[in-house]
């Protein structure tokens, strides 16, 4: 081992313990998660709280809505030939990730699509890389980040424990899924989203919240789902004003996630001419 590797090593197991003394993790019934962040709105549960119970395992039904072919106004933002409609979400310089084989694989950063989008209908397909000796969150671990903000959680949940509200299908921090409803990693796994933006007044106030309903390998597992604000680690969510429209942003985060089949059709909430 080089002298570089050396002090590499050494620096990240100081940083670990150091953001171990910082945060403290606790576990319960094998759950691995946080009771001293802020309790969520309702008072019940702290964010990220080990003891929040596991949602119910469904298991899901066969392929569902795997490799369906785009509406004809869909929107496509990868059929599996390349990431041109993408950009590196850091800088905005061309996308870390790779293509291979038709599949996106996430590396180095989270990635930006050039569109924006407000209300919408999102479908998306994700694999989970097959990983020895990883636990809670650092299994397969990404998202779907709705206007580059609030994130739909990607995980590795299948036969693995991780606090609630960072379950796969869930709203990150802050509602968890009505369902585990994963398929074992290296399985194609199928992402149908219904959202709708939030709204706010002339001077920021929040007037309504964003809405999503998320349907997870055919199973419903966001419900028209107020969400609480801009999703993050150990806390409970807050909105910043933002336009009637926003990218969709997905994530890297430290493991190797494959992603298919991604297209977008714009809707109203309503047809009222
Ligand atoms: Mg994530």
């Amino acid at each position: 081992m080089n002298k570089k590797i050396i002090l590499t090593t050494v620096a990240v197991a100081a940083l670990t313990c150091l953001r171990a003394f910082a945060f403290p993790e606790v576990t319960i019934d094998g759950v691995e998660g946080f009771q001293d962040t802020p309790l969520e709105p309702d008072g019940k549960w702290h964010v990220h709280d080990p003891a929040r119970p596991q949602p119910e395992v469904v298991t899901p039904g066969d392929k569902f809505s795997q490799q369906a072919t785009p509406p004809s106004d869909a929107v496509v933002l990868f059929d599996g030939k390349d990431l041109s409609q993408w950009r590196d979400k850091n800088d905005g310089g061309p996308v870390p990730w790779k293509v291979e084989d038709g599949v996106a694989i996430s590396a180095k950063h989270d990635i930006v699509c050039t569109n924006q989008f407000g209300d919408m209908q999102l479908h998306l397909e994700f694999r989970e890389p097959v990983l020895v000796g990883r636990t809670g969150q650092d299994r397969g671990n990404s998202g779907v980040f709705l206007m580059g903000r609030y994130e739909i959680q990607v995980l590795d949940c299948y036969h693995a424990k991780t606090y609630a509200d960072g379950s796969t299908g869930g709203i990150y921090g802050q509602h968890p899924p009505l369902a585990n409803a994963a398929r074992p990693p290296g399985e194609w796994q199928t992402y149908d989203i219904v959202f709708n933006v939030p709204h706010f007044d002339a001077d920021g106030k929040l007037l309504s919240p964003a809405y999503v309903t998320v349907i997870w390998n055919g199973v419903i597992v966001q419900n028209h789902q107020a969400i609480r604000g801009e999703t993050n680690w150990r806390v409970p969510g807050t909105y910043h004003p933002v336009g009637p429209t926003g990218p969709i942003a997905l994530q890297y985060h430290n493991n190797s996630v494959s992603f298919r089949n991604i297209w977008v059709r714009p809707v109203a909430v309503n047809n009222e001419p």
